[in-house]
């Protein structure tokens, strides 16, 4: 009996813990860590190039306890995770109480994972850091809560059963100012483009990298068929959008590792893959120009390059592709 109390009260206990971190969480982030920057817009701003400010970040992180010093731990779970690093460590500070809870202390845990109604234990901050990019990817992927209004409504909705002080209310706002303090997302500046930078094609589209070298053709290769053209570079190079579109699909594959799919009007396809990293999400209207991933090494691929494809339609059945070379670089 006794046990089946223990179990039936222990999930309003953990969300009263929840509830008692979060407090926490704003009193630590009230006075002596008042932020500096507050835009008159109150939005989070976002860098159209992809780049996120290092030293702010390590500013930030300099007075935010366990967590000083762990931008490249940062780093490392969000590229292997596929999620903004300035989200997850906006994410990890307020729900850490700037680096302070228990739950980091003793368990290394940066954000309130549960099991049942137990805290995970993790043996190091990385392995910590791993499972909190692999909740925000869920979420802000995979499950297109790609705002930090959408995350929020999931992550600390607003009236819930288990906030009766209404907490919750803070989670977006305070968000919002620790993404500001950290310089800002690295993505998801809508708008804005890098179009005349680029070589222009036909057919209304352009190359989507600025700097690359051409290593292999469309066509009959090695036996196979490959499918597209790659343009190979630095590990971390942007890629754009070729022309304005929906992004159809942002997920990875097995062969074209993280890859980033973008229907254009009319019906044609770019594909972009073996990212590093990819920016756009699925449903995002996209224009030309604008950063949608970073060339990476992912899936099959024996070094860093972009794998661009052409396709008639979304399907990217094989009889529907087209040769991407005539298209963005002309019959040379
Ligand atoms: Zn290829």
């Amino acid at each position: 009996m006794k046990k089946f109390i223990a179990w039936q009260i222990g999930p309003s206990l953990l969300i009263g813990a929840l509830g008692l971190l979060l407090l926490i969480g704003l009193i630590g982030g009230g006075n002596q860590q008042t932020l500096r920057s507050e835009t008159a817009s109150g939005g989070s701003i976002c860098s159209p190039s992809g780049d996120y400010d290092k030293d702010k970040i390590d500013e930030v992180l300099e007075r935010a306890g366990a967590f000083k010093g762990k931008r490249a731990a940062f780093e490392h779970a969000s590229a292997k995770h596929n999620v903004d690093p300035v989200l997850m460590i906006a994410i990890s500070i307020h729900e850490t109480a700037w680096g302070t809870s228990r739950a980091l202390l003793e368990h290394n845990n940066p954000s309130g994972q549960m099991r049942g109604n137990q805290i995970i234990h993790f043996d190091s901050l990385e392995d910590g850091l791993e499972m909190t990019g692999q909740t925000l990817n869920n979420l802000w992927n995979e499950r297109g809560l790609n705002t930090i209004e959408k995350l929020g409504s999931a992550y600390a909705p607003v009236g819930a059963g288990n906030d009766p002080t209404n907490l919750n209310i803070h989670w977006v706002p305070t968000i919002h100012k620790f993404i500001e303090e950290l310089g800002g997302l690295s993505g998801g500046c809508e708008g804005e483009s890098v179009e005349g930078d680029l070589i222009t094609g036909a057919d209304g589209f352009v190359v989507p990298m600025k700097n690359f070298t051409i290593t292999s053709h469309y066509g009959p290769r090695w036996g196979a068929f490959h499918r597209g053209i790659d343009l190979a570079a630095p590990e971390g190079e942007p890629i754009y959008a070729a022309k304005d579109g929906i992004v159809t699909r942002s997920e990875y594959h097995f062969s074209w590792g993280n890859y980033v799919t973008i229907t254009h009007e009319g019906g044609a396809t770019t594909l972009y893959a073996h990212n590093q990293r990819n920016v756009a999400t699925v449903g995002q209207k996209v224009k030309q120009g604008e950063l949608i991933a970073y060339m990476g090494n992912t899936g099959h691929s024996t070094g860093p390059h972009l794998h661009l494809e052409l396709c008639l339609d979304n399907s990217l059945a094989q009889d529907r592709l087209v040769d991407p070379y005539p298209v963005f670089f002309g019959n040379k």
